[in-house]
């Protein structure tokens, strides 16, 4: 029954022309029409990006059975962090093994002790690796060490959980991406689990597929297949996009992401730092880390995490959540695609998650110069009701789709971001010299 109906919705779409609603601003017309379809459809009524990580793995962990205890401290903390004015200390220190680029800490602290001098993470009682995940991760990994298979080792990027280098392995000449994660400075280690067991048993072109894993000393070393291209933020820092570019991109992603709900595994950290690029014209979502797995009997999840300025309104609400939320994530980046940057990037972390709880839709910069099924898909992304919001699998069958340029033009669009960037960073060499 839906489907008929949002097919004649999606027509509907493509052949309206929004000016006939409203002449001076034809995308009032697609706010209204987006919520119209949707409610047809649903039966219902760095470097250059400082602040785009991901929200502390103290606030993490989430196994089935350990997230209540979790959402407690969760609690306790955010009640913390609600009474006091908050800093963001992003990029302060850049320790190895820093366990992410922005953490919430209150004034009252940060006055007690020189910033610099305060430890990075929220002071907590170290806990010790548990022999217990210690023991599952033996029974995945491969035994051996990647050091001694590998060569040719080039670090090519760091995120909040660990190194990231690429490499050659000799004997079949295949470079590949091995991400190094020290286990003892982090917390959350039953995610680590899960990033590997999700990625080794679910393959797919739009996801960064795993090759091995190692477990050396107290470093787990996740090996997957090299993306060439960089992440999309490494893209956006340079150059906004066109809409049929976005409209690609946002496609590939879909399929990764219905992929993935298909499976029941909530990503829960889909932002452009995480959509990784090939010179082949692929799009690979990447970054399990924080992946969960809904159940039977278990089909929602509770943690809040995710980064702050693509987390979803539930979450902040502190409901229960399921795979939508990361439907309001791509609807964020498909923003970044088209403005650069979140909507709030300029607010703190805690302000811009205040504004996403409070308001029902993110302010747009330019939004009459934006097309009316660009409008329209980003409304069906970005409902703040998670069941009104467009499934995976409904967007792709979305119009805004059907504009898609074709990919093969991603890898120029990468060379001139690539171009853009020596400029700049050559031209910032030479002011320093001066
Ligand atoms: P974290 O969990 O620490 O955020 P990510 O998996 O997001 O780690 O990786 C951090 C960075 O490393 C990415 O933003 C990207 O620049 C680079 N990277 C990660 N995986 C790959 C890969 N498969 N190919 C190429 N670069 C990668
Ligand atoms: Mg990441």
């Amino acid at each position: 029954m839906i489907r008929p109906i949002r097919a004649a919705a999606c027509d509907f779409l493509s052949a309206t022309p929004a000016m006939y609603f409203y002449p001076d601003q034809p995308w009032l017309a697609t706010a209204h029409l987006g919520n119209l379809v949707t409610q047809l459809c649903r039966g219902g009524h760095r470097a250059a990006h400082p602040l785009a990580t991901t929200l502390p793995p103290e606030l993490a962990p989430s196994l089935p059975g350990e997230e209540d205890n979790v959402k407690e401290e969760v609690d306790k903390e955010l009640a913390a962090v609600a009474s006091a004015e908050l800093i963001h200390t992003s990029s302060l220190l850049g320790a190895e093994g820093a366990e992410d680029d922005t953490f919430l800490l209150p004034v009252s602290l940060s006055k007690s002790t020189s910033v610099l001098e305060r430890p990075r993470i929220r002071p907590q009682q170290k806990s010790h690796l548990t022999e217990e995940v210690l023991e599952k991760l033996r029974d995945i990994v491969n035994k051996g060490n990647p050091l001694t298979r590998y060569t040719g080792f080039v670090q090519v990027g760091r995120g909040g959980f660990g190194t990231v280098y690429k490499a050659i392995d000799p004997a079949t000449g295949e470079v590949v991406a091995l991400k190094k994660m020290p286990l003892r400075k982090r917390s959350g280690k039953e995610l680590i689990i899960n990033e590997i067991q999700i990625m080794k048993e679910n393959r797919h072109p739009n996801i960064v597929n795993y090759i091995d894993s190692y477990l050396v000393d107290e470093d787990l070393w996740l090996v997957m297949e090299y993306v060439d291209g960089g992440t999309l933020t490494s893209i956006l820092v340079q150059i906004l996009m066109e809409e049929r570019m976005i409209a690609a991109i946002s496609r590939e992603c879909l399929k990764a992401l219905d992929f993935l709900h298909s499976k029941k595994i909530i990503h829960r950290d889909v932002k452009s730092d995480n959509i990784l690029l090939g010179m082949d014209g692929s799009v690979k979502l990447t970054d399990f880390g924080l992946c969960a797995q809904l159940t039977l009997d278990r089909s929602t999840r509770c943690t809040m995490l995710g980064s702050p300025y693509w987390v979803a309104p539930e979450i902040l609400k502190r409901k229960d959540y399921d795979t939508q939320v990361d439907i309001w994530a791509l609807g964020i980046v498909a923003i970044e695609m088209l403005e650069g940057e979140p909507p709030y990037f300029k607010e703190s972390p805690l302000q811009a998650q205040r504004l996403i709880a409070q308001n029902k839709y993110p302010p747009l910069k330019m939004p009459s110069k934006m097309s009316f099924l660009f409008h329209a898909f980003l409304h069906s992304c970005l409902d703040t009701n998670p069941r009104i919001r467009w499934t995976a699998r409904e967007l792709l069958e979305h119009p805004f789709l059907q504009t898609a340029m074709s990919l093969s033009v991603l890898s120029q669009v990468i060379r001139v971001a690539r171009k853009l960037c020596e400029g700049t960073e050559a031209a910032s060499s030479e002011k320093n010299q001066e």
